[in-house]
C-alpha cells in the first residue's frame, strides 16, 4: 500500500500486510488501532480498515461535530477508497457493497467499556445487494437487523428505559419468538427477520422521532461521533476514575471492513487466549460459536464451545456431558475445522512471540477463511499474572527486568487474600455448578441489582448475565454469579481484570429479577440469603463459608526472589504484635519500620493500668501504675523481637492524646472509680480536664513524653531490657527508638536524653548492654526543615507521610472523608493525599528532610512509615528520594519489595 502523505496525520490506514502505523504508536492510534496496524504490517490476515486519531476526539470535545468532520472528512473518504479497492467492493453501492464496523479503541484496553457498531453501510435497497452478492439472503437481512438493533442503541440511544426493563428491541424479538414458538436467533426465516428490521426501524421512529438514518455516509458520521461520545459515557468515566486514567486520554476510532462470521455454518466467531488467563496455565485455549457475529460471544447469549479438543473434553466433564453428546452437538474447533484450528494456532504462536506477552485474540470464520480482529496483551487473574512471567522468563522470552517490569504490583494483592478453608467446605453443601471463570473464594448475601451491591456488608451479585453498566457494583461485590455466558463472556473478562472471584454460566440457576429470588431445581433462594462462590472450581454453595489465608506458589517465591535481587530499597513492615511480626516476617519483611506501641495498652488487663497511669494526681502514683505496665510492654517487645529473628525493629513511644485512654461512658467511669477508689466526680473531673479542642493537634506524641518524662523512662526501660533478655538467649536485636511528632530541635535533644540516661542505668545494673539507635519521626512540616540541625543527635529518620500530609495539607484525617470524595469528583485532587503521597507537595518536605538530614549526617538512615509505604508510585517515590527502607502493614510487603525491585531497574534503562 503506498503511504499518502496528506492521510497520515488525523487518519492512519491498515490492510493487505501493510499500515500507516504501528504498536508503538498505542497512545495516538488507542491499542485496538495500534495492534491492528502491528498486526497488518506483520502478515496477519486482518480485515483493512484505517483509525482516526485519539487527538482527534480531544479535538471533538473542544471543538464540537461540526468542526470536526470539516478536519477529517477528506481524510476518511480516502481511507474507505483505501478499503474498497482492497475488498473490491464499495460503500453505499446497491450491487457490491462494502459494510464497515465502528469500533472504539483507547490506548489502554477498556473491555465492553466502549461501544461498536457492526454492520454499517447497509439500508433497504444495499440488504438486497448484500443478498445478491452473496447469495445468502438469510446473512443479508440478519445483518441488517443486527445494524439497527446496534446502531440504534449506541448512536440512537435506544436503551431500556429502567433497569427492570428490557432492551427495545429484545422486546421485540422475544414477543416474535414467543408468537413463532421458537428459542434462538438462529431460528428465524428471512420473513422474521424482515418483519424484525420493519418493527425496530418503526420503534426507533416512534421513540426518537426520526427515520432511521439510510444514508451510509450519514450513519458513518453518526456512529464517530458516538464513538467520541462513549469516552465521556457513565460506563467509561466510572472505569476510568477506578484506574486513575485522565479525561484527556481520548479514544480512537477504527474504521474496519467487515467479515462475517453470520454467513452459514461454515462460518463462527470466537475469543481466545495463548495462555489461560485464570491460572497461567501454557494451554491455548478459548470459545467460538458457529454462525454468529462477534459481539454474540461477549454478550453470552448462546453458550459457546470450546476451541481446543482437550479444552471442550475438560468442559464436557465439569457439564456432565457424555463424549458422544458432545462430538454431536458442542466439538471443538480443532475437531470440527482441523485447518482453521491449525492456522489460528499458528497465529497465535506467532502474536505471542511477537508480543513477548500471553495474548487475548478475536477472530472470525467467514465462509472457511480466517480473520484476525483484535490482539492485547490479556487480562489475567494476579496467579496467572506471576506464573506467566515466570514461565515467559523460563522460556527466554524476555529476560529478568522484563519478567519484573510486567507484573503489576497491586494485582499481587490478590494472591495474599483469603481461600475457603477446607475444613468449612468439607460441611459445604453445593447446590449447583458454573465455570470458574475468575479464582478465589467468596462468601455474601445475594443481591439481583449491580446498584444494589453495596446493600450488605458482603454481597454476591447474582444475574442472568452482566453488562458493562453493572461495572460499579461488580466491583462493590465480593463475587459475582451468572447463569449464562462462558469463560469470556463479560463477567468472566471483567471479573479476573477486576481480580474477583467469578462463576459464570451456571445454567441450573433461574433467576427471576421481579420476584428477586433464585431457583435452584426445587430449592427457592432470596436477596439478602447467604451464598459462597469458589472461583477456581465453580462451585456454588449454599450458605456462608469460613474463608483463610493462601498458601502461595512457587512461582510466587521466585518472582520475590527475583525481586530481591534487583531491589536495593528495604522493605520493613509496621507491626504491633508478634503475630503480626511473623506474618510479615514470612511475606519477607526486612524488619519493622514502625510498633505503634499505644495498641498494646487497648488490651482489657492493660487499659486498667494506664488508666491509673493518666489518672494519678502525683508523681509517686504515676510511677507506681507505670511499673505495673512494665513487665507487660517488655513482654510484648522480647515477642517481636523473637518474631523477627534479630533484624532491626524500630519502636514508636507513645503517640496518641491520653484521652483515648480514659472511659467516656457513664457505666464505665463508675467501674474505673471503684477500682481506683476515688470518686465519681474525680474520675469525671479527669477526663473533661484531657478534654481537648483539636487532639490531633494538641497533648500528644512527645509533648508527652517532655511533660510526663516517666512514661518515656517507663518505654525504653520496657525496650532495652526485653533486648538484653534476648542477648541472654542468644538472640541478637537492635532496637530502634523512635521520638514521634518534634517540631523543634529541642524537642528531639530532651526525649534523647531521657532515653539514653535510663539505657545506661538499665546497662549498669545489669552489668551487660545492647547497641540500639534513637531516632525521630518527621511528621511536622518544621522538623523537615529544621532536618539538619535535627540530624545532629538523631541517628535515623522516619517520615510519617499521614500526619505529614495531614498537616501540610491542614486536612484532618477524621474529617476529610466529608470534602474529599467531593474535591477528587470535582477534579480540585486528583487522588486522596492519604492514599497516594502527594509527591509534588508533600513529597518536597520529604526531599529536603532527607537532604538536609544527609547534609549533617551522610549515613543517616531514613525510611518511611505512613500507609503510603505500600503504595507503588509513592514505593518508588521513596526510592528515588533516595530512602533506605519504606515500611507497611504485612500484606503489602510482597508488593513493596515487587516495586523496590521495578524502581531499581527503571532507574537503571
Ligand atoms: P470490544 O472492545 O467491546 O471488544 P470490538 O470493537 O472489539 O469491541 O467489537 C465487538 C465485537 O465485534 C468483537 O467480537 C469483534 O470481533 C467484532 N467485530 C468488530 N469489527 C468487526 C469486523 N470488521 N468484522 C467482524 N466482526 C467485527
Ligand atoms: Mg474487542
Ligand atoms: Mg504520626
Amino acid at each position: 500500500m503506498e503511504i499518502l502523505d496528506n492521510v497520515k496525520n488525523r487518519v492512519y490506514r491498515f490492510g493487505n500486510k501493510a499500515a500507516d502505523g504501528s504498536s508503538e504508536m498505542r497512545n495516538l492510534l488507542g491499542g485496538k488501532g495500534a495492534n491492528l496496524a502491528e498486526m497488518s504490517a506483520i502478515g496477519i490476515p486482518v480485515p483493512p480498515g484505517f483509525t482516526i486519531t485519539t487527538e482527534v476526539c480531544t479535538e471533538y470535545n473542544l471543538l464540537g461535530k461540526d468542526a470536526v468532520v470539516e478536519l477529517i472528512k477528506e481524510d476518511v473518504e480516502k481511507a474507505i477508497e483505501n478499503i474498497e479497492s482492497l475488498m473490491g467492493a464499495k460503500f453505499g453501492d446497491q450491487e457490491n457493497p462494502l459494510l464497515v464496523s465502528v469500533r472504539s479503541g483507547a490506548r489502554v484496553s477498556m473491555p465492553g467499556m466502549m461501544d461498536t457498531v457492526l454492520n454499517l453501510g447497509i439500508n433497504d435497497e444495499v440488504v438486497l445487494g448484500l443478498a445478491k452478492k452473496t447469495n445468502n439472503e438469510q446473512f443479508a437481512w440478519d445483518s441488517y437487523r443486527r445494524f439497527i438493533q446496534m446502531y440504534g442503541g449506541v448512536v440512537l440511544g435506544m436503551k431500556p428505559e429502567s433497569k427492570d426493563d428490557i432492551d427495545p428491541f429484545e422486546e421485540i424479538m422475544e414477543h416474535l419468538k414467543e408468537k413463532r414458538g421458537i428459542q434462538l436467533d438462529t431460528e428465524f426465516t428471512i420473513q422474521d427477520l424482515k418483519d424484525l428490521v420493519y418493527d425496530f426501524k418503526d420503534a426507533v421512529k416512534k421513540r426518537t422521532g426520526h427515520d432511521f438514518p439510510t444514508n451510509p455516509w450519514e450513519q458513518l458520521w453518526g456512529a464517530i461521533m458516538a464513538v467520541f461520545n462513549s469516552w465521556n459515557g457513565d460506563r467509561a468515566v466510572y472505569y476510568r476514575n477506578m484506574h486513575g486514567y485522565p479525561a484527556d486520554w481520548g479514544t480512537a476510532v477504527n474504521v474496519q471492513a467487515m467479515v462475517y462470521g453470520n454467513m452459514g455454518n461454515n462460518s463462527g466467531t470466537g475469543v481466545c487466549f495463548t495462555r489461560d488467563a485464570g491460572t497461567g496455565e501454557n494451554k491455548f485455549n478459548g470459545e467460538y460459536l458457529i454462525n454468529a457475529q462477534g459481539e454474540d460471544v461477549v454478550a453470552g447469549v448462546r453458550t459457546p464451545q470450546q476451541i481446543t479438543k482437550i479444552g471442550s473434553e475438560r468442559w464436557a466433564e465439569l457439564a456432565k456431558i457424555d463424549e458422544v453428546e458432545r462430538i454431536a452437538n458442542y466439538p471443538s474447533l480443532e475437531e470440527l475445522m482441523p485447518d482453521i484450528f491449525d492456522e489460528l494456532n499458528g497465529y497465535q504462536q506467532i502474536l505471542e512471540n511477537h508480543y513477548c506477552d500471553m495474548q487475548d485474540m478475536e477472530f472470525t470464520i467467514q465462509d472457511g477463511k480466517l480473520w484476525i480482529l483484535q490482539t492485547r496483551n490479556g487480562k489475567r487473574t494476579g496467579a496467572a499474572m506471576v506464573k506467566i512471567a515466570m514461565d515467559l522468563l523460563k522460556e527466554g522470552l524476555i529476560n529478568e527486568q522484563e519478567a519484573l517490569l510486567q507484573i503489576e504490583p497491586n494485582k499481587l494483592d490478590e494472591l495474599l487474600h483469603p481461600v475457603f478453608d477446607p475444613n468449612a467446605l468439607k460441611r459445604a453443601h453445593i447446590i449447583a455448578q458454573g465455570l470458574p471463570a475468575s479464582p478465589g473464594a467468596a462468601t455474601g448475601k445475594i443481591v439481583f441489582f449491580a446498584d444494589e451491591a453495596s446493600k450488605y456488608k458482603s454481597s454476591i451479585l447474582v444475574r442472568i448475565e452482566t453488562s458493562p453498566e453493572d461495572l460499579e457494583g461488580m466491583n462493590i461485590a465480593k463475587g459475582i454469579l451468572t447463569a449464562r455466558g462462558g469463560m469470556t463472556s463479560h463477567a468472566a473478562v471483567v471479573a479476573r481484570g477486576m481480580g474477583k472471584c467469578c462463576v459464570s454460566g451456571a445454567g441450573a440457576l433461574k433467576i427471576n429479577y421481579k420476584t428477586r429470588t433464585l431457583t435452584v431445581g426445587d430449592h427457592e433462594y432470596h436477596e439478602g440469603d447467604w451464598i459462597s462462590l469458589n472461583g477456581s472450581t465453580g462451585n456454588i454453595i449454599e450458605g456462608k463459608v469460613a474463608t483463610m489465608e493462601p498458601e502461595l506458589s512457587g512461582e510466587f517465591g521466585e518472582l520475590m526472589k527475583l525481586s530481591d535481587k534487583y531491589g536495593i530499597m528495604k522493605v520493613r513492615t509496621n507491626a504491633d504484635t508478634p503475630k503480626d511480626a511473623k506474618i510479615a516476617r514470612n511475606f519477607g519483611a526486612d524488619g519493622i519500620g514502625l510498633t505503634r506501641t499505644e495498641h498494646m495498652f487497648f488490651e482489657v488487663d492493660r487499659i486498667k493500668a494506664m488508666r491509673e497511669m493518666i489518672l494519678a494526681d502525683t508523681l509517686k502514683e504515676r510511677k507506681q501504675a507505670l511499673d505495673e505496665l512494665l513487665p507487660m510492654q517488655r513482654e510484648d517487645f522480647e515477642g517481636i523481637f523473637e518474631a523477627m529473628e534479630g533484624k532491626s525493629v524500630t519502636i514508636r513511644l507513645l503517640d496518641p492524646p491520653l484521652h483515648e485512654f480514659v472511659p467516656h461512658q457513664l457505666a464505665t467511669q463508675k467501674e474505673l472509680a471503684e477500682q481506683m477508689h476515688i470518686s465519681l466526680q474525680a474520675v469525671k473531673n479527669k477526663v473533661a480536664e484531657l478534654e481537648e479542642f483539636n487532639p490531633m493537634l494538641g497533648h500528644r506524641g512527645c509533648r508527652l513524653g517532655n511533660t510526663y518524662p516517666e512514661i518515656t523512662e517507663m518505654q525504653t526501660r520496657a525496650i532495652i531490657e526485653a533486648a538484653l533478655n534476648l542477648k541472654e538467649r542468644g538472640i541478637i536485636c537492635k532496637p530502634e527508638i523512635m521520638v514521634p511528632l518534634i517540631g523543634t530541635v529541642k524537642e528531639f535533644e530532651m526525649q534523647e536524653q531521657i532515653i539514653r540516661n535510663t539505657a545506661n542505668i538499665i546497662f549498669k545494673e545489669r552489668n551487660d548492654s545492647v547497641e540500639y539507635l534513637v531516632g525521630t519521626m518527621i511528621e511536622i512540616p518544621r522538623a523537615a526543615l529544621m532536618a539538619d540541625r535535627i540530624a545532629e543527635r538523631a541517628d535515623f529518620f522516619s517520615f510519617g507521610t499521614n500526619d505529614l500530609t495531614q498537616m501540610t495539607f491542614g486536612y484532618s484525617r477524621d474529617d476529610a472523608g466529608k470534602f474529599l470524595p467531593i474535591y477528587i469528583d470535582k477534579g480540585i485532587l486528583q487522588v486522596d493525599p492519604f492514599e497516594v503521597l502527594d509527591q509534588e507537595g508533600v513529597g518536597q518536605l520529604v526531599k529536603i528532610g532527607t537532604e538536609r538530614g544527609r547534609s549533617t549526617k551522610p549515613q543517616l538512615k531514613v525510611g518511611i512509615c505512613g500507609e503510603h509505604g505500600g503504595e507503588p508510585s509513592s514505593v518508588e517515590f521513596c526510592y528515588r528520594t533516595g530512602m533506605n527502607y519504606v515500611s507497611c502493614s504485612p500484606y503489602r510487603v510482597p508488593i513493596a519489595r515487587l516495586v523496590s525491585a521495578q524502581a531499581a531497574i527503571k532507574a537503571s534503562l
